[in-house]
C-alpha cells in the first residue's frame, strides 16, 4: 500500500472512530426527533460502513474529484445505475464526492 492509501485509510478510520463516539452520546440521552434522523445512520452502521453524512458526501463531485475516480467505487452493473463503495453505505453516484475519496490511479503508486 503507498503512503498515499494509507493516510486516506487511516483517516477514514478516523472518521469512523469519530461515527462511534457520536452513535456512544446518542445512546446515552437521545430523544425521539434524534432517533428518526439516525435511522439511516443506524443502518449504515448495521452495514459495517459509514454513513453518508459522516463523510459528507454530495451527489456532485469537487472538481475532478467524483467517485468514478476513487479508488473506493464499485460500478454498477448496468450503466447508468448507482455503483456501491467499500467504505460508504448505500448507493453512490458515479458523479458523488466525499472526504474520503482516493484518486484511483495515483502517481507513484504501482
Ligand atoms: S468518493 Fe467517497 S463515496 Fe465516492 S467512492 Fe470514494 S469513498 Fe466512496
Amino acid at each position: 500500500m503507498c503512503s498515499q492509501r494509507r493516510a486516506i485509510t487511516d483517516r477514514a478510520t478516523a472518521i469512523a472512530g469519530g461515527f462511534r463516539l457520536s452513535r456512544r452520546r446518542w445512546l446515552q440521552g437521545c430523544a425521539g426527533g434524534v432517533l428518526l434522523g439516525m435511522i439511516g445512520s443506524v443502518a449504515a452502521h448495521a452495514e459495517g460502513k459509514l454513513p453518508k453524512a459522516a463523510v459528507s458526501y454530495q451527489d456532485h463531485p469537487n472538481g475532478s474529484k467524483r467517485c468514478s475516480t476513487c479508488s473506493h467505487y464499485i460500478p454498477a452493473a448496468k450503466a447508468g445505475e448507482a455503483g456501491r463503495c467499500e467504505i460508504v453505505a448505500g448507493p453512490v453516484g458515479p458523479l458523488g464526492y466525499c472526504i474520503v475519496w482516493a484518486d484511483a490511479n495515483p502517481k507513484g503508486c504501482t
